[in-house]
């Protein structure tokens, strides 16, 4: 689609940032707009006819946004005063009005013939996906076929899809990209609390003491919680920051203490933080002796046995392994353990390890052993990556081995339960998990799956090890239902989609802190794009499953989620439609229409799934105790050796979104670069790199070019290279190894060698 010249929100500039913070308040942008140059001039203000209450589309942070409105277009998006965000927005939250006037919008439907893309209708386009779905389960089976989905997709969506898939089709092949960023983080609450999600919330921000944060690079990742960091800092500077990263990022060059781990060393470090807690008389007895439970390797055991177990990770003995200084070690436990309150923060440092369900556990296991636990400031609190991964997709269980509000596939119970609140028969849901993502694409790659449906993702740039699973894709059956192309998976597809965007449909996101919040459908979809509910709709009922929605609505299918919800510890029966077009959201559980919303899970008081005595219930779990995990280090799993002496880590930057697809076709964020290979000067100098360089990376699995950037900031070994440029695909590189328990990739450690390119023969 070509930019229409005429309306306001093109051909915005840098200066219009500048502008458009200006008009909500000083400090209201907030971000480094890395590389781009001189400031910006101020542009005029456009006047405004209807504002609209909304969310930012982007990540979990959730900002609260005022849509502004002029003759059916977006013209202005501001941070709204009553959310929790304070008004504030990144550059990207800024940049919500423009995504959706950038060119390369998909307006129509194509099915791909002799290798091009054709128009079609939307008729000719949903037969041949249903003719193709129905061969293929009448003649290979329910779980011949997949969907694939995402954490930016409206809850009501992938609940509808779950639903589908599960309860209809009949098969558990039912996964997406939150497998990718935060699948750890969920296995990590499941496992240690019974449920996933967070129990803290925003608010604890501003009541902690101590900071750490981990595997979280905040000022670029979730930069309006690390304001709210910031502000607390601001208000108290005596309260410490650590950080623990590889890099010395934005976020780490504003820490107090900066721990430059080696990445996947996180378990040596967190088990010598427990030998300090053990050390300096920092466990919380009550806590440890009636709130807790403890587990090796499937087994019961118990505090002694852990307190033993750590003996081996004191801090001496884990610095080399780290890299960090045993001193620093020894202080960050310290300070983690002898605050009056501490918050953790994590997100994708931590979850995408081979160990990255226990590095959860871990950090789960400071808080409880030192009770910095459900207190205002004391809690771990992961930081959600997408604007719906937790409620759209964890919580509906929209994954391979899930089953909605926490119940899994493998649990016969949870199986019946659902199949009685679908009204379907009993074993109609498969007692099989299915694929989870790299199992799913590895499983097309057999010819195992023949059709896969995927929405609003992008695997084919975000999978790991993705050379190898571009084959997959030509082996299979796909559709791609997507608001842009051409993108690296709508390139492999055979039907594409076209698909409205944020404000071209409405519905609920869920953020970081479990408060639903409502989007609304405020202008129309360019070209013929639809909602995907809408799309899912029509393929449930050319797959024969129309009995599975008698309600045909979105606002029905959140009536009937929410009715769900009542039967778990997840209820959320109180938020309704109405009350989230009324206000910024609600954190549940809120069982009923008068509930507040909940801020702290399983505080008795505070939680009204709590049973009222003692200082926590751990309800998720049957003795209401939390488990805490014993864990050993392991080796690498692509070591460095002679031949790939490097290693590969990899993240993002502030001003782009996962695979650029959105944030790249904007002109102001266009000049913000991508291509950039982050390399110490040591090792630039022994490799006889050069600032600008261009280098080639190369794994075990295949290798780009990219552009060097040789910095201090970076680990000497340690080489950076961000996701999000299709042009220079770090995931040709990435390994696709993957923790045996969240089944979610190893992205932040596999071994390279880094070769100017001038020298390649
Ligand atoms: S921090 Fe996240 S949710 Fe908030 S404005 Fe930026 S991208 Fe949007």
């Amino acid at each position: 689609m070509q930019k229409d010249s005429n309306h306001p929100a093109n051909g915005l500039t840098r200066r219009d940032f500048l502008r458009l913070a200006s008009v909500t308040g000083a400090g209201v942008f907030t971000g480094s707009l890395t590389g781009c140059g001189p400031l910006w001039e101020r542009q005029p203000v456009i006047e405004v006819e209807d504002w609209h209450q909304g969310v930012c589309r982007f990540c979990g942070t959730g900002c609260g946004v005022q849509i502004g409105v002029n003759n059916g277009k977006v013209v202005d998006v501001q941070g709204d005063k009553a959310a929790h965000n304070r008004g504030r927005l990144c550059v990207k939250g800024i940049m919500n009005r423009d995504i959706l006037y950038a060119e390369d919008r998909l307006l129509y439907p194509m099915i791909k013939r002799n290798g091009e893309f054709e128009q079609v209708s939307w008729e000719e386009a949903m037969e041949l996906i249903a003719d193709r779905f129905n061969t293929a389960i009448g003649e290979k089976g329910p779980d011949s076929v997949a969907y694939y989905g995402s954490g930016q997709l409206f809850t009501e969506e992938s609940y509808t899809a779950n639903k589908l898939f599960k309860a209809g089709i009949g098969t558990n092949n039912v996964d997406g990209n939150p497998r990718l960023c935060m699948a750890s983080a969920a296995v990590g609450y499941t496992s240690v609390f019974g449920k996933d999600e967070p129990m803290g919330c925003y608010e604890d921000i501003d009541e902690a003491e101590c900071f750490f944060i981990t595997g979280s690079n905040m000022a670029d990742c979730h930069p309006i919680v690390w304001e709210r960091v910031q502000d607390r800092k601001r208000a108290r500077p005596d309260v410490p920051v650590i950080v623990v990263d590889p890099r010395k990022t934005n976020t780490a060059e504003k820490a107090d203490l900066h721990l430059q781990i080696k990445p996947g060393t996180d378990v040596s470090l967190y088990n010598a933080m427990l030998y300090e807690f053990f050390r300096r008389g920092m466990i919380d007895d009550d806590m440890a002796a009636n709130y807790c439970t403890y587990r090796r390797d499937g087994n019961e055991t118990d505090l002694a046995t852990l307190r033993q177990h750590v003996q081996q990770y004191d801090p001496d003995s884990v610095a080399p392994v780290c890299g960090v200084a045993a001193d620093l070690i020894r202080e960050a436990a310290w300070r983690f353990g002898s605050a009056g309150a501490t918050m953790s923060l994590w997100t994708m440092g931590l979850n995408q390890q081979k160990q990255g369900t226990a590095s959860n556990q871990l950090v789960m296991a400071m808080h409880l052993l030192t009770g910095h636990i459900g207190r205002p400031g004391a809690t771990p609190f992961s930081l959600t990556g997408q604007p719906n991964a937790g409620g759209g997709v964890r919580d509906t269980g929209a994954l391979a081995h899930a089953l909605p509000n926490g119940r899994a596939v493998a649990n016969p119970e949870h199986r019946r339960e659902m199949e009685e609140l679908w009204n379907v028969p009993e074993g109609r849901i498969s007692p099989e998990m299915g694929h989870h993502t790299v199992g799913l694409f590895q499983a097309m790659e057999r010819g195992e799956v023949e059709c896969c449906l995927i929405m609003s993702t992008n695997p084919l740039h975000s999978l790991p090890n993705i050379l190898r699973y571009r084959e997959a894709m030509e082996n299979t059956f796909v559709v791609v239902a997507d608001s842009f192309h051409p993108t690296e998976t709508t390139k492999y597809a055979d039907v594409i989609l076209p698909a409205a965007m944020w404000t071209e449909k409405g519905g609920v996101f869920s953020q970081s802190e479990r408060r639903y919040h409502y989007v609304p459908k405020i202008v129309e979809a360019p070209g013929e794009c639809r909602a995907d509910f809408d799309i899912l709709m029509e393929l449930a009922d050319r797959l024969g499953h129309e009995d599975l929605f008698p309600n045909r609505t979105q606002q029905d299918i959140w009536e009937e989620w929410r009715h769900i919800s009542e039967h778990s510890d997840y209820n959320f029966k109180g938020i309704t439609y109405d009350r989230l077009k009324g206000q910024p959201g609600i954190l549940w559980p809120c069982p009923d229409e008068e509930h507040p919303g909940t801020c702290r899970r399983y505080v008795p008081g505070e939680d009204p799934l709590a049973r009222d005595d003692g200082r926590h219930d751990f309800y998720g779990r049957p003795d209401g105790r939390a488990v805490i995990f014993l864990y050993d280090q392991q080796d690498p799993v692509d070591p460095v050796d002679e031949e790939f002496p490097l290693t590969l880590t990899t993240g993002r930057v502030l001003e782009h979104w996962h695979t650029e697809t959105i944030t790249r076709k904007l002109e102001q964020l266009d000049r913000v670069p991508t291509d950039f290979l982050e390399i110490h000067p040591a090792d630039a100098r022994r490799l006889e790199i050069q600032q600008d360089m261009p280098v080639w990376v190369e794994s075990r699995r295949g290798g780009a070019t990219f552009r060097a950037k040789v910095t201090q900031n970076i680990r000497e070994g340690l080489v950076f290279a961000t996701m999000h440029s299709a042009k220079h695909l770090i995931n040709k590189a990435t390994s696709d190894a993957y923790d045996p328990d969240s089944r979610q990739p190893d992205y932040k450690r596999c071994a390279v060698k880094v070769i100017p390119e001038h020298q390649l023969s």
